[in-house]
């Protein structure tokens, strides 16, 4: 009895580790803004470059004076590089999301391996810059995951709080969502792009951005990224 309840936790925790973006079981993640940037949030976008969102973001971040990170996805990379560019340009901070947005958890270290790598080197590539962050597709890792990662020189990131802004429920439902739970040193996850679909519709984020920026700052918070470590 004992016994099963044993195999049944360890079976729980490594379930945790594997689906879990924000779980230590398999290595530490970044799961918030360190304690020195209290009162500050992190606004990150996931499974960009996209031809027309990813443009009409920079521009909602110029207008309202926040930097982001882009955990970029190799294979859009590839076919819009400029758009990659554009982002290091303005001084946005950029993020490896591996290169074909497969899920990690039940891949080899092999093919971790090599869809990092191929991460990496598109966003250098593109741009010159060897990005520091990784974070998983979905946030789901196998046991290597992280080590492969920090392999690359790169600290794998979760996430505080996402908005399901991908389904598309309207820009005033994320902008909403986005402000009612965002804390302190909170990470919020947004997508600039689409993992699958490389003309995948991301107009909502774009458009919901001024409500979230300027309902962020109504509840007395600012905007950071992870500083390097
Ligand atoms: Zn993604």
């Amino acid at each position: 009895m004992l016994l099963a309840a044993g195999a049944a936790l360890a079976a729980g925790a490594i379930v945790h580790g594997a689906l879990h973006r924000n779980s230590p079981v398999f290595g530490r993640t970044v799961s918030a803004l360190p304690r020195e940037l209290a009162g500050r949030v992190w606004l990150t976008f996931d499974d960009g470059p996209n031809p027309v969102a990813t443009p009409r973001v920079l521009d909602a971040l110029a207008e309202c004076g926040v930097m982001a990170t882009f955990f970029v996805l190799g294979r859009h990379a590839e076919r819009w590089p400029e758009l990659v560019r554009r982002v290091a340009d303005a001084g946005h901070q950029l993020g490896n999301h591996g290169w074909s947005h497969r899920k990690l958890h039940l891949r080899s270290p092999r093919f971790v391996r090599e869809d990092l790598r191929r991460g990496t080197d598109a966003i250098a590539d593109a741009c010159g810059v060897r990005p520091r962050l990784f974070r998983a597709p979905h946030g789901f890792r196998a046991p290597w995951v992280t080590a492969i990662a920090a392999g690359l020189g790169q600290r794998t990131v979760g996430w505080s709080l996402g908005v399901w802004d991908s389904d598309r429920p309207g820009a005033d439902v994320i902008a909403r969502r986005a402000v009612s739970g965002l804390r302190s040193r909170g990470i919020l996850l947004l997508h600039d792009g689409d993992g699958y679909d490389p003309a995948g519709d991301r107009e909502q984020t774009a458009r919901a951005l001024p409500a979230i920026v300027a309902g962020i700052r109504d509840k007395g918070l600012e905007f950071a990224v992870l500083p390097p470590a």
